[in-house]
């Protein structure tokens, strides 16, 4: 049973919807343009003065299906009621995955790194130009993106599993151990059932154009995925020999 599904893109209703963030600063001044700097990127934009109100509003929308989660916290870190700090450990232990951009006028390395450690992103120090911190949120946005695309699917061939993204292969339903070069043709292999490879496209797409040994490098790592993936290496089921041309998978 073969299944093979090629990646997709993230579902468009998620992309149409707009980016949120909370900004939680208590002087004024600094929290409206902030909110100015911030909406003429586009973003939504909501504010807290103090530390309870800005958690409330993080409850409100994990209990409120119809609001939308925030997608990044811009936080000062002296703040009335629960200060920064204090919000960053419990929003993270809270399991809460969003970004979240410290604010503060403290410059000293331990401030920073304390930050940092109870689950902060990213820091900025005042003052601060509102160009860097714009980059600053787009940058947590983009790697937050990044790490809400579907996974990558499972490449499955009869009893040989592979899971791209966690780099691991079941043999029968057990674990396997593969180098990096048998992790990658065992992949490439999988992901073009019956297609035949010659040694030098096998090169070209796993050791890269500018590998310099020769081919028989290819038949020293086919012995030995063979030997971890066939149940008789000797008389191969999965990764077979195609006379005058090269290998082919299943
Ligand atoms: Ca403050």
């Amino acid at each position: 049973m073969l299944s093979l599904d090629l990646p997709h893109s993230p579902s468009s209703p998620d992309l149409a919807q707009a980016t949120r963030v909370l900004v939680v600063e208590d002087e004024d001044l600094i929290r409206e343009m902030l909110v100015l700097a911030l909406e003429e990127e586009g973003y939504e934009v909501v504010t807290a003065s103090d530390g309870r109100v800005a958690l409330t509003l993080f409850q409100d929308a994990d209990t409120n299906e119809a609001q939308f989660p925030f997608n990044l916290l811009v936080l000062d870190l002296m703040l009335p009621q629960i200060n920064g700090l204090d919000l960053c450990r419990l929003l993270r232990y809270q399991s809460n995955p969003v970004p979240i951009l410290i604010l503060s006028a403290k410059a000293s390395e331990t401030d920073r790194v304390l930050g940092l450690e109870v689950g902060a992103d990213d820091y900025l120090t005042k003052p601060f130009s509102m160009r860097e911190l714009v980059a600053r949120c787009r940058a947590l946005l983009r790697r937050q993106r990044f790490s809400c695309l579907p996974p990558a699917p499972v490449l499955q061939l009869r009893d040989i599993v592979l899971y791209p993204q966690e780099c691991r292969v079941t043999v029968r339903g057990e674990e396997v151990n593969l180098s990096p070069k048998e992790f990658r043709l065992l992949e490439l292999f999988i992901s073009y059932p019956r297609r035949v490879w010659s040694r030098d496209q096998l090169i070209d797409q796993v050791w890269g154009p500018d590998f310099m040994g020769d081919t028989k490098t290819v038949d020293v790592h086919i012995r030995w995925l063979r030997e971890k993936l066939e149940l008789d290496p000797s008389q191969p089921e999965y990764l077979v020999t195609v006379r005058g041309f090269g290998y082919r998978f299943g």
